[in-house]
């Protein structure tokens, strides 16, 4: 295995200008899941960030949260006022895997690895959370939005790192996650929800039911226009819309959809009907 170990910023993107086969590693806990099948990728470089300190607090400005791009998942559960203006972060931390993992596992890892049934991606996206990308010919923000491009396929080039994950701060009146599993810990979502209500409007999130993580648009048009939604039933053509479900091994496309039906009726009972 060869492993880099930067202790600046340039170094580890240099590393990456020249070697475009080269591999950033944060907590590994993606990439190392997967070392004693993936043989191939065994001669490649990984640029191992953990002496980047630089990168590893969160921050706390006037109009914003940034999550650094080695923000653990348990930094952000420590911190008291992640808690009471992101609570969702909070929430969806404590049901990544389990504690060994939240100590190591990181934001910007999950936004990276790109799985359709990540836990930390729906919630930062209903937040408009923008990813801060950096490479030696210089700065990119993409909001998170409209980060993916299809399965596992993102707006990264090889050469870019994720420095930062920016989070605007305005009150909430609306915010749920919501995660459905086998069981409460070191589950993969069959179905993953976020919705939040702002002045900035209806964001409506979903996980592991298309290829990538992403806004409902439909079902936002629904909130927004305060359009009578009267059983689950009633949002099976905009969920149609939105999402594409797909049977695996852990669940059909038939109980994906039903099961996002019934949480998000659920969840949004005192809004559907009322006068947008
Ligand atoms: C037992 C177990 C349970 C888990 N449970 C959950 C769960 O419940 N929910 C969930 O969502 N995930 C879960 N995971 C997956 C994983 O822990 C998370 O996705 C985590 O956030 C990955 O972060 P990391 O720092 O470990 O990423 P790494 O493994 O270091 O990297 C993941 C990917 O991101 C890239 N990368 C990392 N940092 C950067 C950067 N700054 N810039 C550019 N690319 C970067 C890497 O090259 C790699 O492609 C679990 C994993 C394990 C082993």
């Amino acid at each position: 295995m060869n492993v880099f170990l930067p202790s600046t910023l340039p170094e580890a993107l240099d590393t990456l200008a020249r070697d475009p086969a080269a591999v950033p590693m944060a907590g590994g806990t993606d990439l190392l899941v997967h070392w004693p099948v993936r043989i191939e990728a065994h001669d490649r470089t990984y640029v191992d960030l953990s002496r980047l300190e630089d990168l590893k607090p969160l921050t706390w400005k006037a109009d914003e949260l940034v999550l650094g791009a080695l923000t653990t998942y348990w930094d952000v559960i420590r911190d008291e006022r992640a808690g009471r203006e992101f609570p969702l972060l909070v929430d969806a931390a404590r049901q990544v895997g389990a504690i060994q993992i939240q100590t190591r596992g990181t934001w910007a890892g999950n936004i990276v690895n790109a799985s359709p049934a990540a836990d930390g991606v729906p919630l930062l996206m209903a937040y408009d959370a923008v990813v801060v990308l950096q490479s030696l010919r210089g700065r990119e923000e993409i909001p998170l939005d409209r980060f993916y491009s299809g399965y596992k396929d993102m707006r990264r080039r090889a050469d870019q790192l994720v420095v930062a994950i920016r989070i605007p701060r305005r009150p909430y009146s609306f915010q749920v996650f919501e995660k459905v599993g086998s069981r409460r810990a070191q589950a993969i979502a069959k179905v993953g929800l976020a919705i939040t209500h702002s002045s900035a409007g209806w964001r409506v999130v979903a996980a592991s039911v298309a290829p990538t993580i992403r806004r409902c648009a439909t079902i936002e048009r629904l909130l927004e226009t305060g359009a009578k939604v009267v059983s689950p039933e009633d949002l099976f053509p905009a969920i149609g819309r939105d999402v594409a479900p797909i049977d695996d091994i852990r669940s059909s496309a038939r109980y994906r959809t039903r099961v996002m039906a019934r949480v998000l009726h659920h969840d949004l009972r005192e809004f559907w009907g009322r006068e947008a």
